[in-house]
């Protein structure tokens, strides 16, 4: 295990990198590049127990388990030091705030890998999910393809993100995994997580690099995930379960008793609990919609 320290103007943070195996191919895990999204550190731990249990048996893995130490520290997504959203400013810059000392840093570490996996967490109503731009390069959708969680979307990203330099401008394999978050305040989805390092596992078994045969389903894969709103503030309640298929027009919930319909046809992600919703935040639901393969178009 190496430490690697990132200092600026009298402020100091520091992360720590485990490497097991030598050799190709190279995956690296990175989790905690929001501090709160603590699921995804956990789940990164407990890969590194299992590989200092059992090393590769071939390649080499490399894990951060936290990234951003500082936020982790205080709870919070953005960095204590400079309030900078460290997924915004890779690949940093050595002349700039200590979190984009930080990017760049890690952006260093992770340069001769052949697949990223950044591990985050999202809302804490919604299915597990990960996420890249699949349709830009065949060795994304193929890492993508190995990591045995039923739900890959597909997305743009946003400029400055680590996974998105890394593929378009490494030409690594390159994704995020969104965990459900346990609820803040440092919870840890169990359940979750042991579903994500299952998932984990048979990537590294996908490659040779861990005994045993892969044992999950491959995933499918969906477009864009997309917002459903229900149209004005009131009293939602919703009718649908996330993970069930939903048809354009079909009645998803109620908002003051008055029926809220589909906007499209796909899968529910996501779904907001009974809330008093308020103008400002109408989101009832995500849903994706499948991939349309060529010959379907
Ligand atoms: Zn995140």
């Amino acid at each position: 295990m190496r430490t690697i320290t990132v200092t600026e103007n009298g402020v100091s943070v520091q992360f720590d990198v485990h490497s097991f195996g030598q050799g190709a191919p190279r995956v690296f895990f990175t989790a905690g590049v929001h501090g709160d999204e603590v699921t995804g550190v956990y789940v990164a731990q407990k890969l590194i127990e299992r590989l200092a249990e059992h090393p590769p048996l071939r390649g080499r893995v490399d894990v951060i388990p936290t990234v951003n130490t500082a936020s982790m520290r205080c709870m919070q997504r953005r960095c204590p030091f400079d309030n900078v959203d460290l997924n915004r400013v890779f690949p940093g810059d050595a002349n700039k705030s200590i979190s984009h000392r930080l990017a760049q840093a890690v952006w260093r570490e992770t340069e001769g890998a052949d697949y990223l996996v950044d591990l985050h967490c999202c809302g804490a109503h919604g299915l597990p999910y990960f996420l890249s731009v699949y349709s830009e390069a065949e060795r994304i959708r193929e890492l993508m393809g190995r990591i045995t969680l039923p739900i890959a979307v597909h997305s743009d990203g946003t400029e400055g993100q680590l996974f998105l330099k890394a593929a378009r401008e490494r030409n690594q394999a390159a994704c995020i995994i969104e965990l459900p978050g346990g609820g803040g305040n440092g919870a840890v989805n169990l359940p979750v997580a042991g579903q994500c390092l299952a998932a984990l596992t048979d990537l590294l078994r996908s490659f040779g690099m861990l005994p045993g045969e892969v044992e999950g389903e491959a995933p499918t894969f969906y477009g864009a995930p997309l917002d459903a709103e229900c149209g004005g503030a009131g009293l939602w309640m919703p009718v649908v379960k996330m993970g069930e298929t939903v048809c354009e027009g079909q009645v998803i919930g109620t908002l003051d008793n008055k029926p809220v319909l589909a906007p499209a046809s796909g899968m529910a992600t996501s779904v907001r609990p009974a809330a008093y919703v308020r103008a400002g935040n109408l989101w009832v639901m995500t849903y994706a919609v499948p991939e349309q393969l060529p010959s379907e178009i």
